[in-house]
């Protein structure tokens, strides 16, 4: 049986045209994503892994290569995208709670029922006391799940995270990526990581691809399977297939130049 996905690239090329000449950032690139499914993509730096999500987000068109949907009930729309970037862009002048509904304002959706939905995802994300205090005032976390929030007010089926976590200090980086991914796992929706740090793909996503320097293209993808003993933000790091998915990647990677 062949895998069914929820959204299928297939042979994706994509080029920069500036008044400095052609940069080819993308070369047949083919992968496909489950319904449900955490996909970490990992590349070097400038390979193409901005030009991927925003390829996926609708925002660039391929100039070659076709993205195929396949929806669960068989419809052929294609899936409300969300999208977090490495940096939280909240507004200062705005309190959280305005900012979290910033994107419900600007889709003209500020209904009774999101609104709530909205307070809900504030108290489950343990931001309700923040409501009305400035961006500045809260924790590098506490911004991040605020961010987060206001994505997920939208209600996307599909979330594109672009190094989401980059931005942060390595020890805070640690409990937060592992604390907001468990909290959209909880929501089941499909996402889609980019990262390039060989350990946080290995402890959050279900399946790692691993693309080539410039022009990005698919080196491996690999799916990860952890023995967890706890849900604690080090248990994946700590569990014994951690070390040999680690070594994996590396030996793919390792003549990329990261
Ligand atoms: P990554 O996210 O993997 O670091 P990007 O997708 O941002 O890489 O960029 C891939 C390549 O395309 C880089 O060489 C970058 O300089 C180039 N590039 C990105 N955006 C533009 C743009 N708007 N115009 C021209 N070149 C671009
Ligand atoms: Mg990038």
């Amino acid at each position: 049986m062949t895998t069914q996905y929820m959204l299928q690239l297939q042979n994706i090329s994509y080029s920069y045209h500036t008044l400095h000449g052609e940069t080819k950032a993308l070369d047949r690139l083919s992968f496909g994503v489950k319904e449900g499914e955490f996909v970490a993509v990992v590349g070097p730096s400038g390979c193409g892994k901005s030009t991927l999500l925003s390829i996926v987000a609708g925002l660039l068109s391929p100039e070659d290569g076709t993205i195929k949907v396949n929806n669960p009930d068989g419809s052929l729309h294609y899936p409300r995208v969300g999208y977090m970037l490495q940096h939280d862009h909240l507004f200062e002048w705005r309190t959280v709670h305005k900012n979290v509904i910033l994107g419900l304002e600007i889709n003209h959706m500020l209904t009774e029922e999101r609104l709530n939905y909205v307070e809900q995802l504030l108290y489950d994300y343990g931001l309700e006391q923040f409501r009305d205090k400035r961006p500045g005032e809260l924790s590098g976390g506490m911004k991040q799940r605020a961010a987060l929030i206001r994505t997920l007010a939208l209600d996307p089926q599909l979330l594109l995270l672009d190094e989401p976590f980059s931005a942060l200090d390595y020890q805070t980086r640690l409990s937060v990526s592992a604390d907001i991914c468990k909290l959209i796992r909880r929501t089941g929706k499909t996402m889609l990581l980019i990262t390039h740090d060989l350990s946080e793909a290995i402890s959050l996503a279900d399946r790692v691809i691993v693309l080539s320097k410039r022009p990005a293209t698919v080196k491996c993808e690999i799916p990860i399977h952890l023995t967890l003993t706890d849900d604690s933000p080090l248990a994946a790091r700590n569990a014994p297939e951690f070390k040999n998915y680690f070594n994996q990647l590396w030996e793919e990677i390792k003549n990329e130049e990261f």
